[in-house]
């Protein structure tokens, strides 16, 4: 099974970058130096902790009108960096605590998976198994934060 994993979208973060606010909730954005490693949701690498500029804002993954929001804070690269969005996943999520959530419609939880210490693809397939999962999400196991969207992949994508 393939998969397309994806960070949020472009125009959200050139908006949070321009204005210094969520574009979807109007919360002033904060810009500080990374204290921590992320990862940038948009281009899905880990900051370079205590040199590279991000900003800090609230952002709600659900595209869905009929999904209940669930707006928490999210990183960017505070200049542009390219998103990510291919058929593999990034090597760069690899190392940290995740938890896959799939989700159905309307925004329906269906499963929540942690990956621990098995292989993310292994973790990606037990979930897509559901044939209603629609798409899943990926969050950090320890602080439960959204990191990045995984859709089927489909090779005329
Ligand atoms: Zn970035």
């Amino acid at each position: 099974m393939s998969y397309r994993v994806s960070g949020i979208p472009d125009t959200l973060a050139s908006t949070v970058r321009e204005t210094l606010r969520s574009p979807q909730y109007g919360h002033p954005a904060h810009a500080e130096v990374a204290g921590g490693s992320g990862p940038c949701r948009l281009c899905l690498r880990t900051f370079e902790i205590g040199s590279e500029e991000r900003l800090l804002f609230t952002y709600q993954p659900f595209s869905d009108p009929a999904a209940l929001p669930a707006p928490g804070p999210v990183f960017i690269h505070r200049v542009p960096c390219a998103r990510y969005d291919a058929l593999e996943f990034p090597e760069t999520l690899r190392p940290l605590p995740l938890v896959v959530q799939g989700y159905g419609e309307a925004g329906a939880l269906l499963v929540q998976e942690l990956v621990a210490d098995r292989k993310v693809e292994a973790v990606l397939d037990e979930v897509f198994e559901f044939p209603a999962t629609r798409y899943a999400h990926l969050r950090n196991a320890e602080v439960g934060c959204f990191i990045a969207r995984v859709d089927r992949g489909a090779p005329s994508d």
